[in-house]
């Protein structure tokens, strides 16, 4: 671990692997671990002799969110499960690093009260909106003509439709630039990561969906850009590497020294952009609909999405129905508003069942 000095690891939590947490706990010392998972928690129990003291369940998550030895959370749990423990960790006032974008993209309102309300400051993790966070320091958001989102365009960018419908898990799950779990990896070769993005960035600096941009960049070195009233243009280069963003919101407002190998950009030669056609991209002009649409619309985007990406994983849908199926789950949903934990929950919970029927119904 760089810089031991500056910071020291109260509470870890994952979800159910046994071997890293503890693998972890060995090299960081916590006072708390949590997996998330009950049985894994119990087996962890059995194979665990350290000091630390095991925690389980998401109410071990919102213990460790609570603690006061913590000023700072980083919540890198994926999916809408890691919406709790972005509300335990702003209702007890901590500086929240975000990388759980589902808990902005399926809850944004409650998110956004939730920010309002608490002392607590919520920094983006996501690597394109801790860029954009990096372009706007300094600056009026009223001076901010539009963000523009780069987007590498996974492993199947430029590749005909037809030839889509045939690709599988293992070749979704190749991405050509960034080396990250299976569900955001399959979101970025659908471009519905990119969709969940301009939600999140939307909630994240108050800017209306239409001053939203995406781009292509294949060579994921510009990480996003801001262009202001003036005509300038300001963006954040850097290299390609998850640990930049994580770095930059655990020192914030400082920078820290880091022993990633710097941008060599007379070696990178090159850096590209196109337009993200839409036509193309269809989970990415879902997302747009169902951001423009509101209210319960992106929970119900992202609901389904999660059903969708798992049951191409399990190879029970093809790469082309993950778009099919939630635009249909989108079509069937009645609106409502997003207000409590108990709406999201709901909504969240209809989506995925409304997913899994419409899946199990195809074909007959
Ligand atoms: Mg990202």
């Amino acid at each position: 671990m760089e810089h031991p000095d500056e910071f020291n690891v109260v509470g870890l939590a994952a979800g159910s692997n046994v071997k890293a947490i503890i693998a972890q706990a060995e090299q960081l010392s916590p006072a708390f671990i949590c997996l998330v998972d009950q049985d894994a928690a119990s087996e962890l129990k059995a194979a665990y002799s350290g000091p630390a003291k095991i925690l389980a369940g998401n109410d071990g998550l919102s213990q460790l969110c609570a603690m006061d030895e913590a000023d700072l959370v980083l919540n890198a749990i994926v999916g809408s499960a890691g919406l709790s423990a972005t509300l335990a960790a702003l209702e007890n006032h901590k500086t929240l690093a975000l990388a759980n974008k589902e808990s902005l993209v399926a809850a944004g309102p409650l998110v956004s009260a939730a920010v309002k309300k608490s002392c607590g400051r919520l920094l983006p993790v996501d690597s394109e909106h801790n860029a954009l966070f990096q372009c706007l320091t300094g600056e009026a958001t009223d001076e901010v003509s539009k963000l523009i989102l780069t987007a590498s365009g996974g492993p199947f960018w430029g590749k005909p439709e037809n030839e889509l419908s045939q690709v599988t898990p293992a070749e979704a799950l190749n991405h050509p630039r960034w080396r990250m779990g299976p569900r955001v990896t399959i979101d970025s070769a659908t471009l519905m990561n990119k969709g969940f993005e301009v939600i999140e960035a939307h909630w994240l600096f108050d800017l209306a969906f239409e001053r939203i941009e995406v781009i292509i960049h294949p060579q994921s070195i510009v990480h996003s850009l801001v262009e202001f009233i003036d005509g300038s243009v300001k963006a954040h280069l850097g290299p390609t590497d998850m640990r930049l963003p994580i770095l930059y919101s655990f020192s914030w407002p400082k920078r820290l020294s880091s022993s990633l190998a710097p941008l060599d950009l007379a070696q990178i030669g090159r850096l590209e952009f196109f337009p993200a056609d839409p036509a193309k991209a269809r989970c990415l002009g879902l997302a747009y609909e169902a951001a423009r649409l509101g209210r319960s619309y992106p929970t119900v985007l992202n609901g389904a999405d999660e059903v969708a990406v798992d049951n191409f994983l399990r190879e029970r849908i093809g790469f082309n129905e993950i778009g099919n199926i939630i635009d249909t789950v989108l079509e069937r949903h009645e609106v409502v508003d997003i207000s409590s934990l108990s709406d999201f929950e709901s909504v969240d919970a209809w989506a995925k069942s409304e997913a899994e029927a419409v899946i199990s119904r195809r074909g007959k």
